[in-house]
């Protein structure tokens, strides 16, 4: 059953076209990957599922609900929660300030404990750093925190933007081992990634975003195996 629809969108940045009649669906439970150029508009469609920006024409649902025209912290409620492109936590903030702000759009503080609790055991990391500033967090942390900050809101689905950026092979493995298991616990999964083929190993589905079309759909396997995909984006 689809979770997420997105039907037609449009999203400009002034005159520049960047999504051009942009559709896709996330069924529940799926881990669904948008690949792409740099360019080619997987930020801005995160972005604008997400509420921070919004589409000139088409429409967003969720859960049956049309959400294209809700504010940004209505869309967290709804449960879904954006990890951005390049993590953006508040430096100057604890690793524990960071956390306790995803949940802002909750109120039943046992609940937002449980969550707590939750994301220290999936990253123990973050648990031994609770008082650190979280800018001197190393890159791997910094995702880690940008993630368990995402799950403090309690979301159904996470988006979650270029997570391997800047982390090394090592780190990439341990991060997307990390999104395998959210997601065997119950978190939908909507993964922007320029390794596509660490987002297609993990990928029920797949999309291929070209200067702001969907090109190609597939499951994740068969793009692994098609010739013009390992082409243009694995590197083969
Ligand atoms: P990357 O992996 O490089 O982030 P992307 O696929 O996520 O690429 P977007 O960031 O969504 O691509 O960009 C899509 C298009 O919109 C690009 O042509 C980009 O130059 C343009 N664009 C993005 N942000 C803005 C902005 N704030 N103002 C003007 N144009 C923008």
């Amino acid at each position: 059953m689809a979770m997420l629809t997105v039907e037609n969108i449009n999203v400009y940045y002034g005159v520049i076209h960047a999504l051009k009649d942009i559709s896709f669906q996330v069924n529940e439970g799926e881990i669904v990957a948008l690949i792409g150029a740099n360019g080619a508009g997987k930020t801005t469609t995160l972005q604008t599922v997400s509420g921070m920006l919004s589409a000139k024409s088409g429409s967003i649902r969720f859960q049956d609900q049309e959400i294209s025209r809700m504010p940004e912290h209505k869309i967290v409620k709804q449960g879904i929660s954006h990890v951005p492109e390049g993590r953006r936590m508040f430096s100057n903030l604890t690793v524990l300030e960071n956390l306790k702000m995803g949940a802002y759009t909750r109120k039943d503080k046992q609940e937002i404990n449980n969550s707590l609790e939750m994301v220290y055991e999936r990253f123990p990391r973050l648990k031994e750093r609770t008082r650190q500033l979280a800018g001197t967090l190393s890159g791997g942390e910094q995702q880690m925190l940008a993630m368990g900050r995402a799950l403090m809101a309690n979301p159904r689905i996470l988006l979650l933007d270029e997570p391997s950026m800047g982390l090394s092979p090592l780190l990439v493995s341990e991060i997307f081992d990390i999104i395998q298991e959210i997601n065997k616990q119950g978190v939908t999964i909507l993964l922007v990634e320029q390794n596509a083929k660490k987002a297609l190993s993990i990928a029920n589905r797949a999309y291929v975003l070209e200067t702001g079309r969907i090109v190609k759909e597939n499951d994740a396997q068969a793009l692994l195996h098609d010739e013009a995909i390992k082409k243009a984006y694995l590197g083969e």
